[in-house]
């Protein structure tokens, strides 16, 4: 099978379609969704619409869960906070009934899917360095974890010696590393973080035993002005040329 994995939408419709159009082309048997389809954006109804009808895997995201007051928003930073209120009255009433059944992990053939962290999904940690890493390689058993949250692409490979490092490059084969392990951030497609603007996202080979990432372009400026319009705290709506 090949899978293309989506995750961090955050009601970005505009890099949502671009992302999808550019998925048509990749020749995929799935699309799986990795979470936090809402917040920040101005179209969750429109985006959650979008990701039920396209994606055979949808998990919940921590956004996802503050949207429907699943998860207090007191840990957020304030132009979150204002964002997950705003998301919170424009949700439809179906649409928070689906978000409220998402599960927070899942299995598939060679994968391991959740939004933040395998250890403990529903505490919405951080994978942020080389020992965080490493712990949470030992919950999950699949070759491949695939994760969002941070809205950073990164690859981590664990040898079957134990050795463990950052792959430096945006493609990986398993089938080259005998035994190997990986822990995958898919990047995010709505506010990618890396310092590039481009949406992200991934594309999970089986047969190959790869992972490729691609980035696409969408038009920022107007999701930057849909944002305007419903009064989005201003560091949100920069933060999108940026990449940061
Ligand atoms: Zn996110």
């Amino acid at each position: 099978m090949r899978f293309a994995v989506i995750s961090d939408i955050h009601a970005n419709l505009e890099a949502l379609e671009a992302v999808l159009e550019d998925i048509d082309d990749q020749n995929v048997d799935e699309i799986i969704c990795l979470g936090d389809v809402v917040g920040y954006g101005a179209n969750p109804n429109e985006c959650l619409e979008l990701v039920k009808s396209r994606c055979s895997v949808i998990l919940l995201g921590n956004h996802d869960a503050a949207a429907i007051e699943m998860l207090s928003t007191q840990h957020f930073n304030i132009h979150a906070k204002i964002a997950i209120e705003w998301t919170s009255q424009s949700l439809k009433k179906e649409n928070k009934a689906f978000l409220s059944e998402l599960p927070l992990k899942s299995e598939k053939s060679s994968m391991t899917l959740v939004h933040a962290t395998p250890y403990e999904p529903n505490m919405w940690y951080y994978i942020t360095s080389l020992e965080e890493a490493a712990f949470n390689f030992q919950f999950f058993n699949s070759p491949v974890c695939l994760v969002g949250h941070t809205h950073i692409p990164i690859i981590i490979v664990l040898e079957e010696n134990k050795e463990l490092y950052v792959h430096q490059d945006t493609i990986i084969s398993l089938n080259d590393l005998s035994g190997a392990r990986l822990l995958i951030n898919v990047g995010s497609v709505g506010q990618p973080r890396d310092r590039n603007a481009k949406s992200c996202y991934g594309i999970f080979d089986e047969y190959t035993g790869t992972f490729t990432y691609r980035r696409v372009v969408y038009n920022i400026d107007k999701t930057q002005a849909k944002m305007k319009k419903i009064k989005m705290p201003d560091f949100l709506i920069n933060r999108l040329e940026d990449g940061r």
